[in-house]
């Protein structure tokens, strides 16, 4: 896609994240400061209101300044690894005219990096970590991106079964239980809006 399909594309993202605010703001009331949605809806809501100052940018331009945005919007710990994510996903494509689905596990790798070199969270500790390395997998096996958002959605799923150990939701222990992951979550929202 070229940058009027990504601005198109990001617009998606942030309209997925506003209509579930509610939903991430329960998950994080369940094992958080119940901070998430919120968090996360207004970040986006503030990305989509500049994408139209975005259009003459290049891809890698416009995933940079959409991560500043939500680094600089979002707060709480979320903020700063959505915002590396997007912006280690732009430096991932830079000088490229478009990007292609087959970037993203190349794009989505750079960004993992940095919330693993921030965050030092590895899968199964209950972060949106968990979501992020099963779409990975998916997309560098090839199998595209329906699948990957599938796998992230399941691995979502799947934190019910952690036991947090990074993050607030650490601080509760085995009573982190049963309760999904509010990042792993919004991941896998993003993901299934990118599918779309
Ligand atoms: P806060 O915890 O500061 O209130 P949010 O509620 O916005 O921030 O985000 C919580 C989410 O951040 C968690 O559900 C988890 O997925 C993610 N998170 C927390 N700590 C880490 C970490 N060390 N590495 C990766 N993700 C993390
Ligand atoms: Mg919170």
């Amino acid at each position: 896609m070229d940058s009027n399909g990504l601005i198109e594309t990001i617009g998606k993202m942030a309209d997925v994240i506003i209509e579930n605010k509610q939903y991430l703001t329960q998950l994080d009331t369940e094992i958080g400061d119940g901070d998430h949605g919120i968090n996360m809806a207004r970040g986006f809501s503030m990305v989509k209101d500049k994408l139209s100052e975005l259009t003459e940018l290049s891809c890698s331009e416009i995933l940079i300044t959409v991560g500043k945005t939500i680094l600089r919007e979002v707060g709480g710990s979320s903020g700063p690894f959505y915002g590396m994510l997007f912006q280690q996903a732009g430096r991932a494509v830079k000088d490229q005219e478009e990007i292609f689905a087959s970037d993203l596990g190349q794009m989505l790798s750079a960004g993992l990096e940095k919330v693993q070199f921030y965050g030092h969270a590895a899968e199964g500790e209950k972060t949106m970590v968990d979501a992020i390395c099963p779409a990975i997998r998916a997309l560098a096996a090839g199998e595209g991106l329906a699948a990957a958002a599938e796998a992230a959605e399941e691995a979502a799923e799947h934190t019910k079964d952690y036991i947090a150990t990074k993050g607030r939701a650490s601080y509760l222990g085995e009573r982190s239980l049963g309760h999904r992951d509010p990042g792993a979550s919004s991941f896998a929202l993003l993901m299934k809006s990118i599918a779309s």
